[in-house]
């Protein structure tokens, strides 16, 4: 079809909203590895799970073999109110960069929470609700997550205890009130609040908090308080799933209008919004019905799945959760004090981790003047102001599309723009001074930290 045809942004109607969530694990011959108990080292029983999780999620969590999961009536009504989201052809960006390739874009920040999380936290206040809980705890770093789930639980009238990393918390009051504005208790993280967060601040009196610490707290809230279950924005197989509504609205939008994409890009902090937007095109793949080069973006100061060890390793710094088979920095790992573009979780989805790993998907890492750099370009012409982690994927989309220059290839490329960055302003000011710098570890800093990996083959 002729360029000519191609709206500048492709809308699909409600009806056309996907009425069930992929599970690409049904199609993986061979699938991620179990998850284990952290005391007894065996693979998790759904009991154990469920005195952490809600028990719908447990189910879902477990399941490898169900291809397409109903989306429950309610979630579908939520998702009305802002889905489909569009899927927008980069006309603009394409002319800028002088490109024969042809770019798309799905963007995922038309909703107040600012990014793709809300499709995940609706469903996972919704089966909280359904089971009868009281109430949902969880962390969030720069608080996209946090955002997304107190609106979740606000409209199912859910209790919501939110831990936010320190520095967070004090860098970002605005995503804390956005937070509190829909009715969720926010507390620093480590905190006195619980066991976990005492012994932290014990060890580490001025730290800023980690993402890694606040789950920890966040966990032995949900298991100390009768009536509320802990709740993960990414990482896990089940937000993989209900982020798959990212990839089926695009695969529904492209087929629409005959568009097939050669390469499909991704920024990656835990995998759930490059899980959701690969899910039908990963599927394709593995049935054998179609290929597709797919491209995992992330910070060349957290470089998980570029430079980190496929092995089991824990998903918090307090050892509570399960163990995950994952590409992983070790669960010690810190980024930079001058990393400032998210991302920034120590592993990946065991999902992502296992097709990376029978290289069905490639891996790149940038740094993050460059992806500030990407950002700002990529404002100007196309008129929205990315989040620093979407601008990963930005990055990575531009210099496709440059690379076709070069070749005069008309490439289809497609990227997700998982959000917006207004709560970012901090980075883009140190960006916009010329204060900002890029900083990659050495081996043996990433060393250190894979060194203290549990052993478990
Ligand atoms: C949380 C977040 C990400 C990274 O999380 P994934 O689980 O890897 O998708 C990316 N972009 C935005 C805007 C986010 O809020």
């Amino acid at each position: 079809m002729s360029n000519e045809k191609i709206p500048y942004k492709i809308y699909l109607s409600e009806d056309e909203l996907p009425k069930q969530w992929y599970n690409v694990r049904a199609d993986m011959k061979k699938k991620p590895a179990p998850l284990l108990n952290p005391a007894t080292l065996k693979p998790v029983t759904p009991e154990e799970l469920s005195a952490v999780f809600c028990d719908e999620l447990v189910k879902q969590e477990l399941d490898e073999t169900t291809p397409y999961i109903d989306i429950p009536e309610e979630i579908l009504g939520f998702y009305k109110m802002y889905r489909p989201s569009p899927l927008v052809r980069a006309y603009c960006l394409e002319k800028a960069l002088g490109t024969p390739a042809k770019i798309y874009y799905k963007f995922e920040g038309n909703n107040t929470s600012g990014s793709h999380k809300l499709n995940s936290a609706i469903a996972q206040a919704y089966y909280a609700k359904k089971q009868g809980l009281t109430g949902v705890t969880t962390e969030t770093g720069a608080g996209q997550w946090g955002t997304a789930l107190s609106m979740a639980c606000s409209y199912f009238d859910l209790d919501c205890k939110v831990y936010m990393v320190k520095v967070s918390y004090e860098q970002k009051p605005f995503r804390r009130e956005v937070m509190r504005t829909y009715g969720a208790s926010v507390t620093p993280s480590p905190s006195m609040t619980t066991e976990v967060g005492r012994k932290i601040l014990e060890e580490f009196p001025d730290t800023n908090g980690s993402l890694g610490c606040a789950i920890s707290e966040a966990v032995e809230a949900a298991t100390s308080n009768d009536g509320y279950r802990y709740v993960l924005g990414s990482v896990l197989s089940q937000v993989l799933l209900h982020q798959t509504v990212i990839g089926l609205e695009t695969k529904t939008a492209m087929d629409k209008y005959g568009i097939k994409p050669d390469i499909i890009i991704g920024c990656a902090g835990g995998g759930s919004n490059l899980g959701g937007l690969i899910a039908p095109f990963m599927g394709e793949k593995l049935r054998g019905e179609a290929d597709y080069r797919i491209i995992a973006v992330e910070p060349a100061s957290c470089p998980s799945l570029t430079r980190g060890v496929y092995a089991y390793d824990f998903c918090d710094t307090g050892k509570v959760c399960p163990l995950q088979k994952m590409y992983t920095l070790g669960s010690g790992f810190m980024p930079s004090a001058n990393h400032a573009g998210g991302l920034r979780y120590h592993g990946m989805s065991a999902i992502l981790s296992e097709l990376y790993d029978q290289k069905l998907m490639e891996a790149v890492s940038v740094e993050q003047t460059a992806v500030f750099e990407a950002a700002q370009k990529f404002a100007r012409v196309e008129g929205i102001l990315p989040a620093p982690e979407s601008s990963h994927a930005i990055k990575t989309a531009i210099d496709e599309a440059l690379k076709c220059k070069e070749t005069g290839e008309e490439k289809t490329i497609l990227f997700g723009l998982t959000g917006t960055g207004y709560f970012d302003m901090y980075a883009y000011a140190a960006y916009n001074d010329g204060k900002m710098g890029d900083y990659i570890p050495s081996d043996e800093e990433l060393k250190k930290a894979t060194d203290k990996l549990p052993h478990i083959d």
